[in-house]
């Protein structure tokens, strides 16, 4: 008898799972239940046909049922849902959402990959026309027809993440006014403020108006039969349309009723070959819990490549190969008009909240030589162990280069390395490409100074105590550079003229040094402690800093 796999759901792990399944066993009868009308669609793509960036809608549904029957020989069946599992029967219930016709199914092995469904805050009004989620193409459909139709010229976006800044994006490249509305005090939680400040600061430069700390309290019909968003501080902002992206949870109903067991994050809880409770079902993507890969605590992390690569891991076991997901790093990347952001592993909000000592170093390097045409500042921030150097984390904002400089990041904390490996790896490099120390040897060298001692470095936010603890703060900039703004109380030391001068400066109080980047000053400090004084390199210096105040 052919072994018998029924997966529900049929896109990123889903249909993963199914190709896996049928190259690895030609003959199994593999099934596959998808709720919707397309199955291995884009949703990552959904955001860039509503701005035209990708102007095929048909580009974002990759394989249809009748092509995966002819090449995979999958009985692939759209428009079902499956509603119950019988464990005991091995036995699931389908019905066909669009003729309610119902029926049974026996499998040997069950795979879920039913993802994740978008929260709907309880605002008052959120459901109102013309408020929409983003998950599907009938979604986006929905979006597109509602503003052609209505000939929508404002947008508000509800939540500042990854889906909601490209939605922004998109919106503001079809010519609509876009407002975002984000309840914390800054976009894109998974980075720390001082980073997610350069994001803000790209989206204010291109008139998207931003809403932080202010959350929207109701929605109110406007006499247009557009809405208005009213915000906690009484501010009423029209829209036309409004984008609901605050965020996901699993879609672990049927899992749930099914007596499956759920992880403490609300993830289906799977162990390492991404077995359920029930060793004969199986679960994948966003719907699971998931250990992050940094704290190795439970997590539910939503993102393509983790669900892709599991079900290929499920796919495996069924066919007799073990195989192993060994956690997720969250490793993700968004584009937010001409700055790119990325981010891997844990960021300092969440090591503070989990006790994790570390520390951290900012730096801005050039995307490739500051002397071949065309290089760009990267804003980059490490997270390592202080003790073992190990890389917990890594963020990146800027305007070329970041997604090659956070796939390495990503790579090295998937293999364990430390800050001592990332001053020591070998990158390509040609002046259009890199530089001779490429930004992540920058990093690994500018956080070995620190855990070799050379250098005692100082955050943007510690800055204030510092002051009011006596520090004195010495901007080793040219003039010049000043008038580009200057940390309040500063006195000016150029670099050049630092040795000279020292006299200036009091041994008896902590020196807290800064230039542009941090370079120049973790030169000076260096001058500096040779000579007996006290001082801390702020890191990433005024760069740092100064987004740091814009983001508040
Ligand atoms: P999905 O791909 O969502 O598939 C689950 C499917 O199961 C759905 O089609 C659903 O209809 C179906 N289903 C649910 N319940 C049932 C049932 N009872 N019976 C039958 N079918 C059912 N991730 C990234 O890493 N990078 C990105 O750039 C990115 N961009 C995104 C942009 C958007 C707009 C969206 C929505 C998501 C994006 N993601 C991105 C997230 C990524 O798409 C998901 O993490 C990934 O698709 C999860 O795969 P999955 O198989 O768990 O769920």
């Amino acid at each position: 008898m052919p072994k018998r796999v029924l997966i529900v759901g049929g896109v990123a792990g889903g249909m993963s799972a199914a190709t896996r399944l049928r190259r690895l066993d030609e003959f199994a009868d593999v099934v596959v239940f998808e709720r919707g009308p397309f199955v291995s669609f884009a949703n990552c793509g959904l955001p860039y046909h509503l701005g035209g960036e990708i102007a095929d809608r048909g580009k974002l549904i990759v394989q249809s049922p009748q092509r995966l029957k002819q090449v995979f020989k999958l009985d692939v069946r759209a428009n079902t849902e499956v509603v119950s599992i019988d464990r005991a029967a091995k036995t699931v219930s389908a019905r066909n959402v669009l003729t309610g016709e119902e029926s049974t199914e026996r499998y040997d092995d069950l795979i879920l990959a039913t993802g994740a469904s978008a929260v709907i805050p309880p605002t008052p009004g959120v459901r109102r026309p013309g408020h929409f989620t983003l998950r599907t193409i009938p979604d986006m459909d929905g979006v597109m027809e509602w503003i052609t139709k209505r000939n929508a010229k404002t947008a508000l976006v509800l939540g500042g993440g990854f889906i909601g800044l490209e939605a922004a994006e998109q919106l503001h490249r079809r010519g609509l006014s876009v407002t975002i509305a984000e309840k914390n005090p800054q976009v894109l939680t998974p980075l720390d403020p001082e980073m997610a400040a350069h994001v803000q600061i790209e989206l204010k430069k291109h008139g998207v108006r931003l809403e932080l700390s202010n959350p929207v309290e109701r929605f109110e019909d406007a006499s247009t039969g557009a809405s208005i968003a009213v915000l906690a501080d009484g501010t009423r902002i029209p829209a036309d349309v409004v984008i609901v992206g605050v965020g996901v949870r699993p879609e672990s109903k049927l899992a749930k009723d099914a007596g499956l067991e759920i992880g403490t994050s609300g993830g289906v809880k799977v162990n390492s070959r991404l077995q359920t409770s029930d060793p004969h079902i199986w679960a994948a993507g966003d719907l699971i819990e998931v250990t992050h890969g940094v704290t190795g605590r439970p997590a539910v992390i939503p993102l393509g490549g983790p669900a892709n690569r599991q079900g290929r891991i499920i796919a495996d076991n069924i066919c007799g190969n073990d195989s192993h997901y060994r956690g997720t790093l969250g490793t993700a990347v968004v584009r937010v008009f001409d700055v790119t952001a990325a981010v891997v592993g844990a960021n300092e909000a969440l090591l503070k909240k989990i006790g994790t000592p570390f520390q951290a170093v900012h730096l801005h390097p050039n995307s490739h030589a500051g002397y071949y045409p065309g290089a760009k500042p990267i804003a980059l921030k490490v997270l390592f162990d202080p003790e073992s150097g190990k890389l917990l984390g890594a963020q990146a904002v800027g305007e070329d280069g970041v997604d090659k400089r956070m796939d390495v990041l990503a790579t090295a904390l998937f293999a364990g390395l430390t800050i001592d490996d990332l001053a020591e790896l070998e990158l390509c490099y040609a002046p259009p490409f890199g530089s001779a120390k490429d930004p992540i040897n920058l990093a690994g060298m500018a956080a070995q100074n620190v855990t070799n001692g050379l250098v005692t470095v100082a955050q943007w936010h510690q800055v204030p105590a510092l002051i009011a603890g006596g520090a004195v703060v010495v901007d080793v900039r040219e003039p010049g550079e000043r008038d580009g703004g200057i940390i309040p109380g500063s006195r000016s030391i150029p670099l050049g003229s630092l040795r000279d001068r020292l006299h200036e400066l009091p041994k008896d109080k902590e020196l807290l040094v800064h230039c542009a980047s941090g370079q120049r000053s973790y030169n000076a400090c260096r001058v500096l402690t040779q000579h007996g004084f006290k001082c801390r390199n702020l890191t990433g210096s005024f760069k740092t800093w100064k987004a740091a105040q814009q983001s508040a």
